[in-house]
């Protein structure tokens, strides 16, 4: 149901012309191929709960790998995230997570040694890593309550522990491993290779969102690393805020490319389904519909748009990120719900598109900061008070 391009423009506010003009060039060519080769694959792949390794090498020929790295504008980068939701949500999971919080960490708090060892590999999507920090019991207070253990010993790093929900935890080199040293308690970061000995990752099945990702639950049991492995730059949690803070806006730009994806869907199914003898496209109520779909996509580029000059001023604070987050995936969740309806019982199969945005705007309200949480840091930023800690 997604054959129809997603034209006439859907940027009616037009927000990509904001970019200067190479950059608008790449874009639009990325753009196509994502159109033409991921968009229409990654359905069979989200039912059967399997990872495209083949679409994933074509997307690094396309420069998604390096996007944190290779000197583009903040927009531009937002504006492939956008464009990668738009095609597949779950891969603009790991686009964002291994741009924002995998390559990033290495490359702004990892020893030089690191960053030859694995960006070259990570940034052609040739090796991947997985970012490991919430735990079984500790999501939303993790940075109060992380159990997992490094312990310095002979010159060896020694983790114990374990973690939940780890994107490509199953599929990765690496895991970047936060654990709490044992000796001053503080939560530092930990490049751990996958095929360390009691190193166990389990592929969570049966998700209702995100389900081309390969979720993993791992548990760390007396794993040893060279000391080396630790990223010196980070050394207690706070090292890392910058970096997190950021890979908080990027969801604000999948917010965004998952409600252009329901437009798409919801204009090209209006036009082609006949219902009284007419498309439904023809009725009132159906046009408010992508009206207000189209209406809060745009609401939220807009917003992200903006997010990207404060970025480039080097501006941007906590309280932004977690407002355009919270906000984004708000109007997410409802324009997919609308975009559900419109397509009435076709909405309810993921064999039609509609369906498999509808499941993954539940992670996308969720991870990196749950709806509530990024609420409640925006609610302590206007009132001066901490609802939740
Ligand atoms: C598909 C998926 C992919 C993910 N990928 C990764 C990954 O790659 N790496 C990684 O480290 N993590 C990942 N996560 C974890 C994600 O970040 C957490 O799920 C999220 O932070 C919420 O934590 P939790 O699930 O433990 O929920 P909980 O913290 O148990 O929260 C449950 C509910 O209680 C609410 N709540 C909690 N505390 C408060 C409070 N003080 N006030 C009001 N409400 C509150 C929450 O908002 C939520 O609605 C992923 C999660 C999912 C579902």
């Amino acid at each position: 149901m997604t054959e129809a391009p997603p034209f006439p423009e859907a940027d009616l506010m037009h927000i990509v012309d904001l970019l200067p003009a190479a950059e608008r060039a790449r874009y639009l060519e990325i753009r196509a191929f994502l159109q033409s080769t991921v968009r229409q694959a990654s359905i069979g792949y989200w039912n059967r709960e399997e990872f495209p390794f083949g679409l994933l090498a074509e997307m690094g020929k396309h420069g998604l790998g390096t996007l944190q790295t290779d000197g583009t504008s903040k927009l531009f980068k937002g504006l492939m995230y956008v464009e990668v939701a738009r095609a597949d949500v779950s891969l603009s999971a790991l686009v964002g997570i291994h741009n924002e919080l995998i390559v990033g960490m290495i490359d702004a708090l990892g020893s030089e040694e690191q960053k030859q060892r694995w960006l070259p590999g990570l940034t052609t999507f040739t090796q991947l890593g997985a970012f490991a920090l919430t735990e079984p019991e500790h999501g939303s207070d993790i940075a109060g309550g992380l159990e997992t253990s490094a312990r310095l010993e002979g010159g060896e790093w020694v983790i114990n522990g374990a973690k939940r929900w780890i994107g490509s935890g199953t599929i990765a080199d690496f895991a970047l491993v936060w654990a709490r040293d044992a000796a001053d308690g503080h939560i530092k970061g930990f490049i751990v290779e996958t095929d360390r000995p009691g190193y166990r990752a389990t592929k969570i099945a049966n998700k209702i969102g995100l389900r081309i990702m390969q979720n993993a639950d791992i548990v760390l049991d007396n794993v040893r690393i060279p000391a080396s492995n630790m990223l010196p730059g980070a050394t207690d949690f706070s090292k890392a805020n910058d970096l997190l803070r950021d890979s908080r806006a990027w969801v604000g730009w999948q917010g965004a490319g998952i409600q252009l994806a329901a437009f798409d869907v919801a204009r090209a199914y209006s036009l082609a389904r006949r219902q009284f003898g007419k498309e439904l496209a023809c009725f009132q109520l159906v046009q408010q519909q992508l009206a207000e779909i189209l209406g809060n996509a745009s609401a939220s580029l807009a917003l992200m748009a903006q997010l990207a000059r404060i970025q480039t001023d080097g501006k941007l604070e906590m309280a932004q990120a977690a407002m355009a987050k919270s906000t984004c995936t708000r109007l997410a969740r409802a324009s997919v719900a609308m975009g559900r309806s419109l397509l009435g019982g076709n909405g309810i199969s993921s064999d039609y598109e509609m369906g498999k945005l509808f499941g993954d705007a539940e992670i996308l309200y969720t991870y990196e900061g749950s709806y509530e949480i990024n609420s409640l840091i925006v609610g302590r930023a206007v009132t001066g008070k901490s609802a939740f800690v």
